[in-house]
């Protein structure tokens, strides 16, 4: 109670079978804030993003959404409330165009259509590629353009807390640094939240504001993004780099 974390983490513990995978886990995420989540292939991230999601129960722990516990609100429930998942691009529907994908996102706001039309053009603003692909069908796009319009159908339903899993798997680094400009500009300029799992540690670091380095499921490092980058004893034990 009186958090001001738009996402909070509180003792979380989730597994499979066996053994937690997540032993433990607290954190919090402010509002307006970009906070990465790092560590290594297999350290728990995917897992913790889809507990937040609500595709995994947890064991033990809490999730909190503005101070409000999330245990009994269903994954649905959770989206509406602003809790969102950004997919992988390849989930974009592949038979549809651009623009066709970017109304079926606007759709969830059920604003008139006028609002939709506002809401499709700021995601051209916010991604030139679209724009000049917007007649195209998924299947056409490239992998970046895929990533991009997720990110583009996440987004136009006002999301309060944006989740990412690795958005930056498999592309190239000019598109990884426009994808990651996008979220650091919609945090400042519209207090956006983002937890950013990944791999690709330097590039999330550039835009985040903390770092959050899991391994083996639990905490080892909780700082801010400026003084991870700059600690090589850190990236040399759990970055790998
Ligand atoms: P990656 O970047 O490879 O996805 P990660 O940090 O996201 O790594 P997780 O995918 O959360 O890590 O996996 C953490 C641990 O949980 C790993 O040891 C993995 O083998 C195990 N694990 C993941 N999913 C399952 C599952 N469905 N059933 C059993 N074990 C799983």
């Amino acid at each position: 109670a009186g958090t001001a974390a738009a996402l909070a983490v509180e003792g979380l513990v989730v597994g499979y079978a066996g053994a937690p995978v997540v032993d433990g886990l607290t954190l919090e995420v402010a509002p307006g804030s970009v906070v990465a989540l790092l560590g290594a292939n297999g350290a728990g991230k995917t897992t913790v993003l889809r507990t937040l999601s609500g595709l995994l129960t947890p064991r033990g722990g809490r999730v909190l959404l503005d101070g409000d516990d999330l245990a009994a609100v269903r994954v649905e429930d959770r989206v509406r409330r602003g809790l969102v998942q950004v997919p992988e691009g390849r989930s974009v529907v592949t038979e549809l165009t651009v623009e066709e994908n970017l109304q079926l996102g606007a759709l969830w706001r059920s604003a008139g259509r006028a609002a939709r039309r506002t809401a499709v053009d700021e995601m051209y603003d916010l991604f030139e590629p679209l724009a000049r692909r917007r007649a195209s069908a998924g299947h056409q796009l490239s992998g970046g353009e895929r990533q991009m319009l997720a990110l583009a159908r996440a987004l136009i339903s006002r999301p309060r807390v944006l989740l990412l899993d690795e958005p930056s798997l498999g592309l190239a680094p000019r598109v990884v640094a426009q994808l990651f400009a996008v979220l650091r500009e919609r945090a400042d300029a519209t207090g956006l939240t983002v937890l950013l799992a990944e791999q690709n540690v330097t590039s999330a670091l550039s835009i985040a504001d903390r770092g959050v380095v899991l391994a083996l499921g639990e905490v080892v490092a909780d700082a801010g993004a400026a003084d991870l980058a700059a600690d090589p004893a850190l990236r040399h034990a759990y970055l790998g780099f």
